[in-house]
């Protein structure tokens, strides 16, 4: 067991239970939620939360990874009124994603990193609510700035022993180049959450990173396709194929699901209309899908229990 943060205070991994590893309660900007209400209604936003997550907890969901950094529109204060009033535990992130801010350009990975260990270590934004995971994202190939994050979240994980999770884009094998980049730096390949793997349908990349020894990210994030994708029922076919193959072990599943979005025209992100279903899409569809299929109760246990207690506990994939 390891004692990690949560949006709550400290948390037994023990504790952990039924874990989406790749959430977002709001997916917005940095300054937008505060600066134009036009764009997120805060109190339809708790509402619609609270609710939303207080059936998923009902429906056995009991931690949500919110990996939605400064540049995301994070709002740790607004994932703690919903954590307290749903009973799902939160585990928010430090780090960034692809919107880097100027700010950070130039910099050294040190002067980052500090900045970054403060909010695992003291709070963030003076709330005293501490991060649990490192969130960083690249395109492909691999931008300046991008790079430079990628070396600030290996110097935040050396320096507080928080785990990392990458965001990569679809169609691409960069998943390897940022774990040889993290590597480069010190960071060993289990405290390494690869995100998004199944934008990039791609067999050799997948049995490779598990080569690598990381964690892979299935974050099925629409269940309708991205355009590049095949229906999620032939998804589902192929994720029997790798979980036939043994990559069970490393794998994690979430939806990459989201309460409000402010930006527009993003693949891969359906309205309420179209899932209804939500943070609860797996636990309806996917896992019930997966076990037709033939998969046991405890390979879906491994992959949303097991593995992601491992993740945070620091401990490698089981070989
Ligand atoms: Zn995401």
């Amino acid at each position: 067991m390891a004692i990690i943060n949560s949006v709550l205070g400290p948390l037994d991994t023990a504790n952990l239970g039924f874990t989406l590893p790749h959430e977002h309660l709001i997916d917005s900007s940095a300054g937008i939620n505060a600066t134009y209400d036009e764009l997120l209604n805060r109190q339809w936003a708790l509402e619609t939360a609270v609710a939303d997550l207080t059936q998923a907890h009902s429906e056995g969901v009991d931690t949500i990874v919110e990996v939605s950094p400064l540049d995301l529109g994070r709002e740790v204060s607004l994932m703690k009124e919903v954590s307290e009033q749903s009973g799902v535990q939160f585990i928010c992130c430090t780090g960034c994603w692809l919107d880097i801010p100027r700010s950070f350009w130039g910099r050294s990975p040190e002067f980052i990193a500090a900045l970054w260990a403060r909010e695992i270590e003291e709070g963030i934004e003076g709330t005293g609510i501490k991060a649990g995971i490192i969130k960083v994202a690249t395109s492909d190939p691999i931008t300046e700035h991008e790079e430079l994050m990628l070396r600030a979240a290996a110097r935040t994980h050396l320096r507080t022993g928080v785990p990392i999770t990458t965001h990569t884009p679809p169609q691409s094998r960069v998943g390897e180049r940022q774990v040889s980049i993290l590597k480069e730096e010190g960071v060993e390949p289990h405290h390494i959450y690869v995100g998004h793997i199944n934008v990039t349908p791609d067999k050799d990349y997948h049995r490779e990173l598990a080569r690598l020894g990381v964690w892979l990210g299935w974050d099925i994030n629409n269940p309708f396709g991205r355009p590049h994708l095949p229906p999620w029922q032939q998804m589902i076919d192929y994720l029997k194929e790798l979980l036939d193959e043994g990559l069970g072990r490393n794998l994690m599943l979430s939806h990459d699901w989201n309460v409000v979005i402010t930006r527009i025209a993003s693949p891969g992100f359906p309205s309420r209309e179209e899932n209804p279903d939500g943070y609860l899409w797996l636990t309806r569809a996917v896992l019930p899908r997966l076990k037709e299929a033939g998969v046991s109760q405890k390979t879906i246990d491994q992959l949303m229990v097991d593995n992601p207690r491992r993740y945070f506990e620091g401990e490698r994939p089981l070989t």
